[in-house]
């Protein structure tokens, strides 16, 4: 392989979030060239954040977006080369794999996916505008900006209990709205959730309406409304902030069925990083359905860089 004409990379990565560039960072420094393809909208989930407090070596915090500008030059200085392209396909039935962008299609001897997964949100009018603003779907990213705060979370399962009891350390008192009359989260945190003073359960309900003001550009959630889903009574709740967490969906849709997946198309891994495709690995978001932070995330693309790295030198296609 090492002899062919043919222009063929060692690595190409799918994802321009803390995972990708992070992967990038370390594969360019092992000398692998690789090629990332971060995607038509790079940074991943951080994008959506304004200060990050809790990556270690900000004391102050940064903005999100500035982090991930930081990793991706970082990358880029040694020698990652960066496409903002969506991959829209592999072909891994053949060696080397090929990737497929709307604009290129390489080769490749070896790829690590880390296209994340995104948080899940309920399509209501004027969401995007104020997700910052008001509205977020990290807990533990934004929670201390609502100090005193009256908040609510939507959902019923594991990170809805989670992301309420974390957020009682700030927030004045915390609602959670479920759409179901019980829970799907796990006992043992339904409980603790249930007996909390600051925690307030509305249930077999739905948000149906974002309350927002408007200060110049800028807007602002003031509240929301919610349906009883029984009785379709409709009633208005000031709110100062709102966390989502009805689950997150990891970004693999544009993946062939050959890579195995959970049912709820999480990649899986076998050996360290690796899939069940040999060279092609799975980092990040794209595998995590537990611990999902900047810091953890960027900690997978190291690993699975190293793995790439050994795997391409296991097989000879790097001295
Ligand atoms: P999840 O288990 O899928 O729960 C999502 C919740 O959101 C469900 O209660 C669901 O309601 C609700 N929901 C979904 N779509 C909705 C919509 N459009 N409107 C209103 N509500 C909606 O997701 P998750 O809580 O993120 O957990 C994902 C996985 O990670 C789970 O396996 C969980 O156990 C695990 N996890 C574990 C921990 C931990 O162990 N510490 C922490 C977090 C997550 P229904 O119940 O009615 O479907």
């Amino acid at each position: 392989m090492k002899n062919s004409n043919e222009t063929i990379e060692n690595l190409v990565i799918i994802g321009g979030g803390p995972t990708g560039y992070t992967a990038g960072i370390y594969a360019s420094r092992a000398a692998l060239n690789p090629t990332i393809f971060a995607g038509y909208q790079a940074g991943g989930q951080l994008m959506l954040t304004t200060d990050v407090e809790n990556f270690p070596g900000f004391p102050e915090g940064i903005l999100g977006p500035k982090l991930m500008d930081e990793f991706r030059l970082q990358a880029e200085k040694f020698g990652s080369k960066i496409f903002n392209e969506d991959v829209i396909g592999l072909d891994l039935t053949q060696h080397p794999y090929v990737v497929k962008t709307y604009d290129k299609e390489i080769k490749t001897h070896s790829i690590i996916i880390a296209t994340g997964a995104s948080a899940k949100w309920l399509d209501l009018e004027n969401e995007k505008e104020l997700i910052g603003s008001g509205l977020s779907s990290c807990a533990t990213c934004d929670g201390a900006f609502f100090k005193d705060a009256n908040i609510a979370v939507v959902g019923g399962g594991d990170s809805a209990m989670e992301e309420a009891l974390f957020l009682t350390k700030y927030a004045r008192k915390v609602t959670l709205i479920h759409r179901r009359s019980e829970f799907r989260a796990s006992k043992i945190m339904a409980t603790r959730v249930m007996k909390h003073p600051k925690i307030e359960i509305i249930w077999d309900t739905i948000v149906t309406k974002y309350l927002y003001e408007k200060d110049g550009f800028i807007s602002k959630l003031t509240g929301i409304h919610l349906k009883n889903v029984n009785t379709n009574e409709v009633t208005e709740m000031d709110l100062d902030g709102l966390f989502m967490a009805i689950g997150h969906i990891p970004n693999t849709d544009f993946l062939p069925d050959v890579i195995s997946k959970t049912s709820e198309g999480y990649l899986e891994t076998n050996i360290h990083t690796m899939t069940n495709i040999d060279g092609v690995f799975a980092a990040g978001d794209v595998v995590d359905t537990r611990y999902r932070q900047a810091i953890t995330a960027a900690a997978d693309g190291c690993k699975s860089a190293i793995d790439a790295e050994k795997w391409l030198s296991e097989n000879e296609i790097i001295d």
